[in-house]
Formats: C-alpha cells, structure tokens, sequence
C-alpha cells in the first residue's frame, strides 16, 4: 500500500517510530503475505514459511518485555503489527495472535523453568502454539468444560495428572507444537476446578479430531483436540489448580485487544478496495464515486473503521499503563469485529456482481470477517462484561 488517505488515517498520532513499524510491517505484508493470501484461503492452507518470516522479524516475539526473551514492544505497537498484517491477510494475522495468546500466561504465571522451557521455542517461531479452552458443551459458558484431569500420585503433591476429554474450535491446532489446555480437577467446583496445562504434541494420548471445516480465515486451520488418558507430569501445570479459569481470562482480555486491531486492518482493507472500485468503475456517465448515495456509504465505512481503530488504541493504551482493560477490551473487540463485518459486506455491495466473485478478495474478506464476531468471546459475551462495569459504576456511585 502506497501513502493513500488509508495509510495517513492509520498513522495519525503515531511516534516517529511507530511509523517507522507501521511500514516496515506494511512492506513486508504486501510483498510477502498479501500475493498469496487467496490462493492460500482456496487451499485452506497454512504456510509454515510464512509464519517463519513473521518469526524472523520478530513478530512472534513483539508484545513481550525484552528482559523474559522478547521484544519489548509496547501493546500500542503490537496492534500497529496485527493490522497490517491482517490488512494483508486475516487468517495469518489470527495464526499470530493465537500464537500470542497461547504464552501470554506462560509469562504472566509460568515458573522460571517453565518460561525458560516453554517459550524459548515459541517466541523464536520455531514451535506454534494453540488456545485450548473450548468443548462441544462449553463455549460462552467457559465454567462448563467437562475435560477432566485426575491426579496421580501423592494427594496434595501429584507426580502427574491423567487428561480425558475434548476441545473443538482449537485454531493453529493442526500445525501446532504447544497447547495451552485447560482442563477441571473438580467436575462439581465450576470454574474453580478449572486448571491449565501446558501440552506438547506427540504426548502419549494426545491426538488430533476432526478439522473444522470452515466459513472464513481457512489458511488458519483449526482442529478437534482429543485426549485419552493423557498423562501431564506436574512440572506442565501453569499455575495452582483451579487457577485456570482466572489465567485463560486475563490471556483473553490482551487477546482481544489483539483481534479488535486485525478486524481494524481487515475493515480498512475492504474500505481502501471499495474507494478505489469506485473511483475506477463506470456507469451513467461517470465514475460510480458521484453518486451521492455511494460516497454516503464510504464515509460510514470509513467512520467504523476510524471507530474501531480508536477503541483499539485507547484499550493497548490502558494496557501500557497497566490499568485493567476489560471493559475496553471488550468495547474494542465488539466494536471492530462488526465493524469489519458491516465494512466488509458493504465493500461486496459495492463491487457488485464482481464483489461476490472468489476471482476477488472482497468476499473472502466478508467470510473472514465473520468468525471474529464470534471467536476470543461472542459480541454478546462483550455486551455483558460491558454492562456488568456499567452497573457496577452506577452502584458505586449511589
Ligand atoms: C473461527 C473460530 C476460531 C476459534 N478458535 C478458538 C480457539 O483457538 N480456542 C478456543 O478455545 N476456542 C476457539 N473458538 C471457539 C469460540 O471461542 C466459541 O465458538 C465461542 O466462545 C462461542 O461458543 P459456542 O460456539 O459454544 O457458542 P454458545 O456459547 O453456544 O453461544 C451460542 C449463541 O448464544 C449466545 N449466548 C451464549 N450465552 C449468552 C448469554 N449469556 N447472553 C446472551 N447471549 C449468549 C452467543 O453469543 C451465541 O450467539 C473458535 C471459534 C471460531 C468460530
């Protein structure tokens, strides 16, 4: 992408050197990531390669401080990341902050060992990582996960644990190295049974399902995860148990911040397209841009994007400043998920007949755009952690 109105609205406000990521990031997605991205969507195919050059310029490493073995990018500049690359290619960009996601808690309650064993791989992009929290019966309502870890050995000091159950929806399981799992000790205590686990492909009584056959982001695979009987030594418990519901939590409030930035890029990805089909394209005399009704529509496109851009920004902000971002979070994943959904759709509308051909990417964007109002918490999830801080204010203020 060349310095269009697009790119100066994405860079507005940002420092000298935010800039300066914002295009090293754009150069590389629009040579590297964007060329192949239909192809890939039509083969539902994920590109290791690709995911290794992300890794050697660091993205894999971005949002973490650089003392623990990361980059030390700050939350703000994470997001600059995920848009570009999502501007470029959702799927891939979802491969990313999955990936992300999956070390979050690793950092935030791993032991020295664990960080040391567990991450080194991930944050080189040598080993991918996966987020295994749902199950058929469990999604919204993330207490109910019926995958039940037993202990074995001495009681209050197991040796191991014995994992059964099952998680679907696992993004990057296919192609993944290390899962986060979460599984209960208790099947009667709710969420405070719930434990995580740090899971590494190949372990006995570990294998993959079924692969989710998909509607959107098909060159980011996602796959059934089946345990029988898999046994995790102690050492691969992340935090105490029944600590598990609060870690995939907090993982998912950053997670969140991170998707709202990808459907911020994808938005303006199908904006820029949508501008330029309509400066380009013919009818009645003169391009299709003079039509009032037409430029009416680009300007809402374009004022859920500057929308949902802003929320983004405001919730890394909070993030930076280490203030609690769940409500921000979730204003921002809600506001630019369908944002990108409402964007996307009016790009195929204004393509026309063409917008709903696969010869174009118009349409993929619409199918990408979709899962986002769904995945990392559904938009109605985000309406009640909203209203849940709203009332709470409004009872602290009575
Ligand atoms: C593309 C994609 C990728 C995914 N990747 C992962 C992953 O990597 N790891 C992972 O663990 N999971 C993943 N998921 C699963 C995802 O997190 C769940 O699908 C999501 O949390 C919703 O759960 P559910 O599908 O069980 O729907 P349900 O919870 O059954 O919800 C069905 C509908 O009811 C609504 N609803 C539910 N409860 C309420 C309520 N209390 N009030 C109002 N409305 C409500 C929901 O918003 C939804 O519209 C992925 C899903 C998709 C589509």
């Amino acid at each position: 992408m060349t310095a269009t109105g697009a790119a100066v609205a994405a860079s507005t406000g940002l420092t000298d050197e935010e800039r300066l990521l914002q295009e090293t990031v754009r150069d590389f997605a629009t040579r590297e990531l964007a060329p192949g991205a239909g192809e890939r969507d039509e083969a539902e195919r994920f590109e290791r390669p690709l995911f290794e050059r992300m890794a050697q310029l660091g993205f894999t490493a971005a949002p973490f401080p650089e003392e623990a073995g990361g980059a030390g990018f700050s939350y703000r500049a994470w997001t600059l990341v995920m848009e570009e690359v999502a501007y470029a290619d959702m799927a891939m960009a979802i491969t990313l902050s999955v990936h992300i996601l999956s070390q979050y808690p690793v950092f935030a309650c791993g032991t020295e060992e664990q960080r040391r064993r567990w991450l080194g791989p991930m944050l080189t992009g040598e080993a991918l990582g996966a987020f295994g929290l749902t199950e058929p019966h469990a999604g919204s309502d993330a207490s109910a996960i019926r995958t039940r870890a037993l202990r074995i050995g001495v009681a209050g000091s197991p040796q191991a644990y014995r994992v059964t159950g099952s998680k679907i929806w696992i993004s990057n399981a296919p192609d993944a190295e290390r899962y986060l799992v979460f599984a209960t000790v208790d099947p009667d205590a709710g969420s405070a049974g719930i434990t995580a686990f740090l899971v590494e492909k190949g372990m006995p009584g570990f294998r993959l399902g079924r692969k989710e056959r998909k509607m959107g982001i098909k060159a980011c695979p996602a796959a059934e995860l089946i345990f029988e009987a898999m046994e995790v030594p102690a050492e691969n418990r992340l935090g105490a148990e029944g600590e598990g519901y609060r870690i995939a939590l907090s993982a998912l409030g950053e997670g969140r911040i991170s998707i709202a930035a990808a459907c911020t890029g994808l938005a303006q990805a199908a904006l820029d397209a949508a501008a330029r089909h309509l400066t380009e394209r013919r009818a009645f005399g003169g391009p299709l841009s003079e039509q009032q009704g037409l430029r009416f529509m680009l300007a809402e496109m374009a004022q859920k994007v500057a929308a949902a851009r802003a929320l983004t920004r405001a919730a890394a902000e909070a993030k930076d400043r280490g203030e609690p971002i769940g409500e921000a979070a979730s204003l921002a994943k809600w506001t630019a998920s369908d944002a990108a959904m409402s964007v996307t759709t009016d790009a195929v509308q204004l393509f026309g007949g063409s917008g709903y051909s696969r010869e174009l990417p118009v349409e993929r964007m619409m199918r990408d755009a979709k899962g986002a109002q769904i995945y990392e918490g559904t938009n109605q999830i985000h309406r009640l952690i909203v209203a849940e801080q709203v009332l709470k204010r409004a009872a602290e203020a009575r």
